[in-house]
């Protein structure tokens, strides 16, 4: 399976996209957790990712494209993969559609988790508190949601003009969620 997790942040993605990954066999990779990890360590990637990562602003498209096809061409996700945070601009949906195409395979889904922003900006301002992340303070998380807006909401359409789109509804027990995944996901034929 070739998919693809959406939704705004706060979502749900992360934790739906491991239990996602785990039932279909395939790696998730999140852009988010490659580029902390990366920002942790202090690589070249991470020092560039982290001054956008802590504005609430995306990562240029070169680095975060790079950073993808490399991930992609890692063995474990010969036969398939769960991508959690990418694309998330126009630009990016072209060049993962060339990756992809590439590899001779097609996407499977397109699954958007369907929330409430203001259920959503509690969520996420309850994390701030918990994991105490850098791009979690109140002013970066309101530009995280206009960035979200602005240049990822769109692609939803771009999805559902392709047929690809499946609508979760992201509110509930976590395990509801992931149960409604499941159901919504089992029944996507797998190309
Ligand atoms: P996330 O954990 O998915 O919310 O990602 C955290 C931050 O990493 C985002 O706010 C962006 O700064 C950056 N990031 C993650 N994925 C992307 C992407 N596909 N394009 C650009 N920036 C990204």
């Amino acid at each position: 399976m070739r998919l693809i997790i959406m939704g705004p942040p706060g979502a749900g993605k992360g934790t739906q996209a491991k239990y996602i990954a785990e039932h279909f066999g395939i790696p998730a990779i999140s852009t988010g957790d490659i580029f902390r990890a990366n920002v942790s360590d202090g690589t070249p990637l991470g020092v560039e990712a982290k001054r956008y990562m802590d504005a609430g602003e995306y990562v240029p498209d070169e680095v975060t494209n790079r950073m993808v096809r490399n991930r992609i061409d890692e063995p474990d996700a010969a036969e398939g993969f769960l991508l959690d945070g990418y694309p998330r601009t126009l630009a990016q949906v072209e060049e993962l559609d060339g990756m992809i195409k590439f590899t001779g395979h097609q996407l499977d889904a397109v699954l958007s988790l369907v929330v409430d922003k203001d259920e959503v900006v509690s969520r996420l301002l309850q994390r701030a508190q918990i994991e105490g992340r850098a791009d979690d303070t109140e002013d970066v998380i309101r530009r995280r949601q206009e960035v979200y807006l602005d240049q990822t909401e769109p692609l939803i359409q771009v999805y559902k003009e392709r047929s690809l789109l499946v609508e979760v509804d992201g509110l509930g027990e976590v395990e509801e969620v992931t149960k409604r995944i499941f159901d919504a996901l089992d029944v996507v034929p797998e190309s």
